[in-house]
């Protein structure tokens, strides 16, 4: 008699063949902590060439290789040669997960069941991207799958950074047929407390480190995004973006208009900004597309979350050398964190950031990769 677990993993093997057949996955040595831990690197590489890198420190994609339209392969996305870089506290999340609270809590704390609960306090008087130690310091759990994917553990103690709960975070990287990075993102918790993750990768398709990001050519299916006050805490109102320089419902130049004369483009240096994405229904929803005219490198953007944080590598100043050496100037990157809005446990009318005990939280978030010939 054939047990019924060996029938559902020859399946799974099946399934994985037809899936991700020629997804291939290799682990090499990134270096080792301050107090010795091992951080492995692993290099997923699909059938067409595309290329990802991701180390368990912070399970940041350190590299991601695409074509341009003449084939030529480049890294597109800001970060370090090594893990030095990466430890360095003031990198601002070069391609890293983030959590437990992705963006900011303002005033560091938030009401929860009646508690109060406080935070760090590590962007002014705020909680920006989980505190002082958030998801992006941590060392997270490496496990390849079967079918190709790289799956990151971290467990987040009770209590950690201020929030309640021992939260299992789980993210599962894969590189599809389709030319596409899919990050599943999955959290369980033994404690009310709220839950935000998403990734931070900084994006130049021309190739980070050459120049910066004002001419690509960007798409937001948002047709509202959430305005802030000086500390770049959401004000609770839904502005539509008609009329603004926030309207990128056609393709716009990133640059076109981010010098205006505009209060919240003021208060941002830029674009630092939650976009309602515009859904019909639950599921993966188109959110952004972005080209680059030069390289006719196009990027699109899936998810299943709310909203997504447009930020202009406003606060890059160069002072980081990154890969082969490139510093990463003003505006050099461009980050699409697919997230729920920032500051959600303060505002009960915005989407509910909050999970329970024998819930689970679950989001997908999909970036495809072509070119405009
Ligand atoms: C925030 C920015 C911040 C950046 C890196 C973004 O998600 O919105 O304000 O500077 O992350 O720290």
């Amino acid at each position: 008699m054939i047990e019924v677990s060996s029938v559902a993993a020859a399946l799974l093997l099946i399934g994985a063949a037809t899936i991700h057949a020629a997804t291939k996955v290799s682990q090499a040595d990134f270096g080792k902590m301050p107090d010795g831990t091992p951080i492995p690197i692993f290099t997923l590489t699909n059938e067409h060439g595309l290329e990802a890198r991701i180390c368990t420190y912070g399970g940041a994609i350190v590299s991601l290789k695409t074509p341009d339209k003449n084939g030529k392969m480049a890294d597109i996305v800001q970060g370090f040669d090594s893990l030095e870089g990466y430890l360095n506290p003031k990198q601002p999340y070069f391609g890293a997960l983030i959590g437990r609270y992705g963006n900011r809590i303002g005033h560091a704390r938030f009401t929860l069941d009646g508690k109060v609960y406080h935070l760090p306090a590590n962007d002014g008087p705020n909680t920006l991207h989980g505190g002082n130690k958030g998801f992006d310091k941590v060392v997270w759990t490496a496990r390849q799958l079967l079918d190709g994917g790289l799956e990151l553990t971290y467990v987040s103690k009770d209590g950690e950074e201020g929030f309640p709960g021992t939260l299992k975070a789980v993210v599962v990287y894969h590189l599809t047929a389709n030319n596409e990075l899919k990050v599943d993102y999955t959290a369980t918790t033994d404690k009310d407390t709220v839950v935000n993750l998403t990734n931070h990768s900084y994006w130049n398709l021309k190739g980070a480190g050459n120049g910066t990001i004002l001419d690509h050519l960007l798409t937001l299916h948002a047709s509202r995004f959430t305005p802030v006050d000086s500390g770049l805490i959401p004000t609770g109102e839904l502005r539509p973006v008609t009329g603004t320089p926030f309207d990128f419902t056609k393709p716009t130049a990133v640059g076109a208009r981010i010098e205006q004369n505009d209060e919240q483009l003021k208060l941002g240096h830029g674009y630092d900004h939650n976009f309602v994405i515009d859904r019909s229904g639950a599921g993966l929803a188109l959110c952004a597309r972005v080209e680059e005219p030069t390289t006719g490198r196009v990027m699109e953007v899936e998810t299943t979350e709310p909203a997504v944080q447009f930020y202009t590598g406003n606060f890059l100043d160069g002072s980081f050398p990154g890969k082969g050496g490139h510093p990463y100037p003003f505006r050099a990157a461009l980050c699409l964190e697919t997230q729920h809005y920032p500051d959600s446990p303060n505002h009960p009318s915005f989407p509910s950031t909050e999970l329970k005990p024998g819930q689970t939280y679950k989001t997908t978030t999909v970036y495809r990769f072509s070119v405009k010939k």
